[in-house]
Formats: C-alpha cells, structure tokens, sequence
C-alpha cells in the first residue's frame, strides 16, 4: 500500500471532528511529499533538527506539530513556525516555551502532557503537578503561550481495557482542568490521545486529536 492509500484508508475510520496528525518522524522528505500531494498538511515530528530541517524543505503551507520530548535548549529549532507543541510537562519547559516565543514576536500553542499509562519510563505530569504549575505566578507571567489542553500515551499493550482506562483518565484530566482553570477559554479545548494502534479506542473516548505515524508511512527502525 502506498502512503496515499494509508491515508485514504485511516482518514474514513476517523470522523470529521477529530484531527489526524500524521507522524512523519525518521521518514524522508519524500514520502511526506507524497502525503501532501494527496493533500494533507497536518504533520508531526519528535526531533527538533529533523523538524527544522524538513520545514526547510518542504512546502511552507505545511501545519508541523512537535509531538517529542521537549528539551529547553531545543525549543529554538522549531518556535518560529511550529503550530502545536504537544508534550509539556513542567513549568520550566513552559517557560522555555514562552521565551523562545516572545523572541519570535508569536505565541505558541501547547498541551500538557500526563503520564497515564502503567509504564514508569513515560513522561508527564500528574494533575497535582499540573494544578500546581497552573496556580502558580509564574505560570501567570507566561504571555506567548497558549495551553490549547493535554497529551497522553496509553500503555503499550494488547488490553484493550487497559487502554480505554487510561484514555478514559487523561479524558477526566481536560475536564477538570477546564473547569478549574479554563472555563472562559475558548482554546482549551484539545486531547491529543491515540496512535496507530489504538486511535479507534481514543476516539471512542473522546480524542480530538490522534497522532498516527506507522500505519501511514509504514514501521520504523528506531523511535
Ligand atoms: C511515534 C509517535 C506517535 C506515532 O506512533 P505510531 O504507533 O507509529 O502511530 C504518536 N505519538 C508520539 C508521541 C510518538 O512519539
């Protein structure tokens, strides 16, 4: 199958509320090439000069996502044109965020990142930490950051209802942050869950947002 059957196929499983992020990260200028032709240009990447360089390269009209983990240091390769940051988890990368995007005169959309599956190598927050950094008056002081809602991996596992728990928490995670802190925001409004292999579960659990890599441009050799 080619890239652009893929996408046909993975486009019609996924309803017209949901945005598709495709996950273009370790796959060449080409294949993304062809992903555009077909007329997609939501892409998303998890190294930061792997980013910048195919922003390089690519169409300009290209909508790219950071889907990795943010390192402070990093945030300059991609802040003058990335569209949505999708895995902040302290007040300091927030921070990091917010200067790289007052040196490029915008303000840069985010979502926090929650550790919701089993295994302990994941990154994120808890809703304590999360409820602490968004109390807080630094957190105040942050002008050119957008929080647009929360991230979040599901355990890697064949038990379904394993993942449907952990999509059905990060669920409940936006909902409470919503009420207590972004009730008047119109952009809080996103939950980045769902991957190839478990997109159709988050979907039914109300993703907004799946990010789909391998079952596009085919599997990788490496993370
Ligand atoms: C690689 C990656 C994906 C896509 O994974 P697939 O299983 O290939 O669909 C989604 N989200 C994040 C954060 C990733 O790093």
């Amino acid at each position: 199958m080619s890239v652009k059957d893929n996408l046909l196929k993975i486009k019609n499983t996924i309803p017209s509320n949901v945005k598709l992020v495709a996950v273009s990260k370790t796959k060449p200028i080409e294949l993304i090439q062809e992903a555009y032709d077909t007329g997609y240009r939501v892409f998303g990447e998890n190294r930061p000069q792997e980013l910048k360089q195919k922003y390089e390269e690519l169409p300009k009209d290209i909508e790219w996502h950071f889907i990795g983990h943010l390192q402070s240091k990093q945030v300059k390769y991609y802040a003058s044109f990335v569209s949505l940051i999708h895995g902040v988890d302290s007040l300091k990368l927030l921070q990091a965020v917010n200067k790289e995007a007052v040196k490029n005169d915008r303000i840069i959309d985010c979502l926090l990142e929650f550790h919701i599956a089993q295994e302990e190598s994941k990154f994120g927050l808890n809703i304590e930490d999360a409820f602490q950094i968004l109390k807080s008056k630094e957190f105040a002081e942050l002008k050119n950051i957008r929080v647009c809602g929360v991230m979040g991996m599901a355990t890697f596992t064949d038990n379904k209802e394993q993942i449907r728990k952990e999509f059905k928490k990060l669920k409940n995670i936006f909902a409470e942050l919503k009420k207590e802190f972004f009730a008047d925001s119109d952009s809080f409004k996103e939950i980045s869950m769902g991957m190839s292999g478990d997109y159709l579960i988050a979907i039914e659990e109300g993703s907004t947002m799946v990010r789909i890599g391998s079952s596009i441009f085919g599997s990788r050799n490496y993370i």
